[in-house]
């Protein structure tokens, strides 16, 4: 309550307490009763004024507020005047003066006005007529209702009133109803909703004080004075400390159920004049059916619009619950329940902007094992758990993402040390989660920045510490360190110009030659991608296979290296004859076995080239091959469509051996480094059994199992000729060939030809 509502609630008070006493002990004059008016007035005028000078206001409620100060003042001067008619006609109620109606005339003008200035803030034209129509009906309605028991009776008083307090009345009579419709409509805006409907009742009060001054005889006219009129200046500087606390609110929907009341009213003074037979002759009774019918017909509409509106508001409500609903969706993981990328960046966004913050980014180890070896229900699990992990981990105040896949954020605001969440965390995974009991292991990168910084940095900070942690094996928290940055920055360089070279047709592939050492016989071609950069030349691929392997870009490259592969055997099968090779073997990443279409890829790229499958040898590392249960499947399933496999690489791993017995390969190749240098020394020697133990191994256990055997990167006849004698038929090196573009590949064939043709 500020000062003003005080001093207004104070004066009514003090009205009403003299009141009771003139009344009970008929002490002091009548007219005293006529002060209470003017210094309402007053103080409501004096607590607009204060309140618009202290308030930023918009322009159109800047002069609202200054139409109801003027309004107040005039009407304070309009009553004022017949303070000292009062005094002279006490203890009779004075009449009240021309200069009186004029004035408090002018003022509910002023009033009118400026309610009717008060934008609503309706922009469509249909809109706007359809709420003309409404407010139409309304006011027709409550005028009538005001008409009936107010101004007719007024009008036609026993005792006439005087032509001055008529124009009052009307004039009060139509603010009171234009007031209340307009006002139902407020939407919010310059005007603050509850401060508009608190001017609105001042109306309402004037209204009661005519009814009263009507039914209510002499007390009911001093009650008016008194308590009646006055009220409306209370009520006035209750509006003005509304409008001094509004806040800017959202506008709300103006009432849709007034004209439905408005129809209800009418049918209130219909009802009254049904009652009243005085307006009806005796005997007339079928006007009263036709009334009658009437106000139930209007009843029943208003009623029936009320259920409709009452519908619409059901249906808005789940409209609004369903918006609600797809927001949520379309901020978080449908699996664990956590905000999602898009979200957690706003949060981060958001955080930056108040103050220091830290982001923690988590990756699952090895994940892709739980979900190829024990199904994707157990992987979803894992990560549900894992995300429980999180949350609590992370405590109040932090917010929890999961970004994609097995990669999982947590934002934590201010200087909440991140190391204590990253330790939470690893305790509470140190015993198994999930309904499988599984035992998780993640890595995570950590950094904090100050405030200001950009979202994306810091993101990519903590991303580049995730990424050096794996690098470390995984299971471990790194936090960013400058440089570290770079490297990750340059792989995701590489990674956009990759998919841009694929989409654009850089890739080659050569071919070297898998020769018999024996005869020197092409037997075979491995198939090697070559990157023609449009500015950095032929790039090998050790320097983007890495980063296609991590970027997942190597399953459409691989996937076109396989189709190529594919697609140039069958034309050198359809050019030379069936016995031109026989094998052609494209090199398979262990990302491509987890891609769910592989085999599809396989069984597509032999389809469409008309290659036989036993033509088609796909290499693969060991590593690869040890990769689970999925793999294994997937390795038997091309087996069994008849491709073989090859252990690249072989002797370089930890279990070749054990490998060779559950996994259906045809042809192991020897890794270089057991090549290089067996020729060295005579045979015979110490050093040198040693230098070939490895490839005569290999070979004689090939042999064992029937597999064949490729030696590579054989770089001199030494070399070749040790191997042929520790049982390998099939080499491939720079000596025997180098990676070549298909071209001078047709043209050996070709040449083998001649001499053939020759022979
Ligand atoms: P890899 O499968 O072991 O291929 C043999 C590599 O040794 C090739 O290198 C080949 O040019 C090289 N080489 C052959 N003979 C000799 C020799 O006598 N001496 C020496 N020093 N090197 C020799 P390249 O073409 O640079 O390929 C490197 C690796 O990149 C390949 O090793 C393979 O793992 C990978 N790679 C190549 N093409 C593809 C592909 O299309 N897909 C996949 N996933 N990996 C590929
Ligand atoms: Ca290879
Ligand atoms: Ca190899």
């Amino acid at each position: 309550m500020n000062r003003w509502t005080t001093a207004a609630t104070t004066v009514l008070g003090l009205g009403v307490l003299w009141y009771a006493v003139w009344t009970l002990t008929g002490f002091g004059s009548i007219a005293v009763g006529y002060l209470v008016m003017p210094v309402m007035m007053l103080i409501a005028g004096l607590s607009v004024r204060s309140m618009r000078r202290s308030v930023g206001l918009a322009p159109a409620g800047r002069r609202f507020w200054l139409m109801i100060e003027v309004t107040c003042h005039l009407f304070g001067m309009g009553y004022a005047i017949m303070v000292p008619a009062a005094f002279r006609t006490a203890p009779e109620l004075p009449a009240v003066p021309v200069v009186t109606a004029v004035v408090v005339g002018a003022a509910v003008l002023v009033a009118m006005w400026g309610v009717s200035q008060v934008p609503l803030g309706v922009t469509t034209r249909a809109e706007r007529g359809k709420q003309w129509l409404d407010r139409v009906i309304a006011f027709l309605g409550c005028s009538a209702v005001l008409w009936h028991f107010g101004v007719a009776p007024a009008i036609m008083a026993a005792e006439p009133w005087s032509t001055a307090a008529l124009v009052i009345t009307v004039m009060v009579c139509v603010f009171a109803a234009g007031a209340v419709t307009k006002v139902s409509y407020i939407a919010g805006g310059p005007v603050d909703r509850t401060a508009m409907r608190l001017v609105a009742a001042t109306g309402l009060s004037a209204a009661a004080l005519v009814l009263l001054s009507i039914y209510g005889g002499p007390h009911g006219a001093m009650i008016g004075q008194v308590l009646g009129m006055p009220s409306s200046g209370l009520l006035i500087t209750l509006a003005a400390a509304r409008q001094r606390a509004a806040v800017d609110r959202r506008p709300r929907p103006g009432n849709v159920w007034l004209p439905y009341l408005a129809v209800a009213a009418v049918d209130l003074p219909v009802a009254d004049v049904l009652i009243q037979s005085r307006y009806w002759a005796p005997g007339v009774w079928e006007g009263r059916v036709i009334v009658l019918a009437a106000v139930t017909v209007t009843g029943l509409v208003a009623l029936r619009q009320y259920v409709v509106w009452r519908d619409n508001m059901a249906l808005l409500r789940e409209n609004r619950e369903s918006e609600q609903r797809l927001r949520h969706e379309a901020t978080h993981d449908p699996l664990t329940g956590l905000a999602n990328r898009a979200l957690f960046r706003q949060r981060l966004d958001a955080a930056l902007a108040d103050g220091p913050a830290s982001v923690l980014l988590a990756d699952l180890d090895e994940f892709k094992t739980v979900n190829d070896s024990l199904g994707h229900d157990a992987g979803d699990g894992l990560l549900v758990a894992f995300a429980d992990v999180l949350r609590d981990a992370a405590g109040p105040g932090a917010e929890v993402a999961r970004l994609a896949g097995d990669e999982f954020a947590v934002l934590l605001p201010g200087d909440v040390p991140g190391e204590l969440v990253a330790e939470r965390m690893a305790i509470a995974t140190a015993l198994p989660v999930s309904d499988q009991r599984l035992l998780v292991r993640f890595s995570a990168g950590l950094d904090t920045a100050p405030g200001g910084t950009p979202a994306s940095r810091v993101l990519r900070r903590a991303d580049a510490a995730l990424y050096v942690a794996k690098e470390r094996g995984g299971a471990n928290l790194v936090r960013y360190a400058d440089g570290m940055e770079r490297p990750a920055s340059a792989h995701a360089r590489l990674g956009g110009d990759l998919r841009r070279a694929l989409a654009d047709g850089e890739f080659r592939l050569v071919y070297q030659p898998l020769v018999a050492l024996t005869d020197g016989r092409i037997v075979g071609v491995e198939a090697l991608v070559r990157w023609e950069h449009p500015e950095r030349g032929m790039v090998s691929p050790a320097d983007f296979i890495p980063a296609a392997e991590r970027t997942g870009l190597i399953v459409p490259l691989g996937r076109w290296v396989l189709r190529e592969t594919c697609r140039q055997a069958a034309a050198w099968i359809a050019e030379f004859g069936p016995d031109v090779l026989e094998k052609a073997s494209p090199n398979v990443s262990v990302r491509q076995l987890h891609d769910p279409d592989f085999v599809a890829d396989v069984a597509a790229a032999l389809a469409d080239s008309g290659l036989p499958a036993d033509r088609l040898a796909l290499e693969l590392t060991e590593s690869a091959v040890l990769r689970g249960h999925h793999v294994s499947r997937v390795l038997h399933e091309v087996h069994a469509m008849g491709v073989r496999l090859a252990l690249d690489d072989f002797g370089t791993g930890e279990s070749s051996l054990s490998l060779l017995r559950a996994f259906p390969a045809a042809i192991v190749k020897l890794d270089k480094s057991f090549v290089d240098n067996i020729e060295i020394d005579e045979p015979g020697t110490p050093e040198a059994d040693a230098r070939q133990a490895v490839a005569r191994a290999v070979v004689q256990l090939a042999r064992a199992l029937s597999l064949d055997t490729v030696a590579e990167g054989i770089e001199n006849q030494e070399q070749a000729d040790r191997l042929i004698q520790l049982g390998y038929t099939v080499g491939q090196g720079y000596h025997l060939g180098r990676p070549m573009p298909p071209e001078q590949i047709t043209a050996l064939f070709a040449a083998r030809r001649r001499v053939a043709a020759a022979a």
